[in-house]
């Protein structure tokens, strides 16, 4: 596995390959990550990733100091899934002194995350354009666990032309149906027993979808019944949405997006499942 710090590596290493598959992460590999390396490699025949925990997706008030960081055992979960090389690039390389752009994706980048962090969207959209550029992959995969954030990079692709195809893997879940995040690390041992209450109360509201609930505030209370009232005011939203709008829906009448942000004490634990149609 080569390990690339620099534009100029990466770009010699990219002739190396007819097709490439990319799976830009921040980090702190778990099965998730590992699982979108893999199939890249399958399906595209060599796979880059990324680790670069960009600081302009990041709030002033979020966790970038403290965000978990394990560089040595990345690059053994990354050589173990049979990844062709890694980017690792320092702060300097992506935003050189000068460096000013910022992408507006426009309204689906404002609702449910973006409400709540509102610059978070134009943070992922312009480093993962420069990624796209620096890498050239011919698949780019990222996972349904940040669903919106796969909605913005499809509109991304859209909007700009870009010539990569996105791919966006199922999310990977503890047993316990906990959606896996490097940001688990930060739970408590009484916060980690209780968090598995995001993906029940999402399962609650896809099993009443299922069995012919279309109403969506019928949905949105389910799953807010179903977290329980000690979850009710750590609650950011509860969100049944139009999976490419992400429009708050009144009726279910194709698939949606039943997804929900939940406080444990300062960390933010985000999940989804999808309704289909
Ligand atoms: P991150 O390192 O959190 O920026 O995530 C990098 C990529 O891994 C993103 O495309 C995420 O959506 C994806 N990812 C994170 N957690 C999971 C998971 N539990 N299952 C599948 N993909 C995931």
């Amino acid at each position: 596995m080569q390990v690339l710090t620099t534009i100029a590596e990466v770009r010699a290493a990219r002739t190396r390959w007819p097709a490439l598959g990319f799976a830009p992460t921040m980090g702190y590999l778990h099965a998730g990550h590992i699982s979108l390396v893999e199939r890249a490699r399958a399906e595209c025949g060599a796979a880059l990733a990324s680790i670069f925990v960009n600081p302009t997706q990041f709030g002033p008030n979020e966790d970038l100091d403290r965000y978990p960081r394990d560089p040595e055992g990345d690059l053994a979960r990354l050589e173990a899934a049979g990844a062709d090389a890694v980017f690792l690039p320092s702060p300097e390389v992506i935003y050189p002194p000068g460096f000013s752009a910022s992408l507006d994706l426009g309204d689906v980048t404002r609702r449910l995350e973006g409400a709540v962090r509102p610059h978070h969207f134009a943070g992922v959209a312009t480093v993962v354009t420069k990624l796209f550029n620096i890498v050239q992959p011919t698949r780019a995969y990222f996972g349904q666990k940040d669903a919106q954030q796969c909605v913005v990079i499809r509109k991304l692709v859209q909007d700009l032309d870009l010539p990569v195809e996105i791919v966006v893997g199922d999310t990977v879940r503890e047993p316990d149906g906990l959606a896996l995040s490097s940001r688990n690390s930060y739970l408590t041992p009484d916060q980690r027993a209780r968090a598995p209450a995001l993906h029940r109360a999402l399962t609650a509201a896809q099993q009443a979808h299922a069995a012919g609930e279309r109403n969506a505030e019928a949905l949105r209370a389910i799953i807010r019944r179903t977290l329980g009232e000690d979850l009710a005011p750590a609650t950011d939203y509860v969100s049944i949405a139009d999976p490419d709008t992400l429009e708050e829906l009144t009726t279910v009448s194709g698939g949606a997006l039943a997804s929900l942000a939940v406080r444990f004490g300062a960390t933010r634990l985000i999940d989804n499942v999808r309704l289909q149609p």
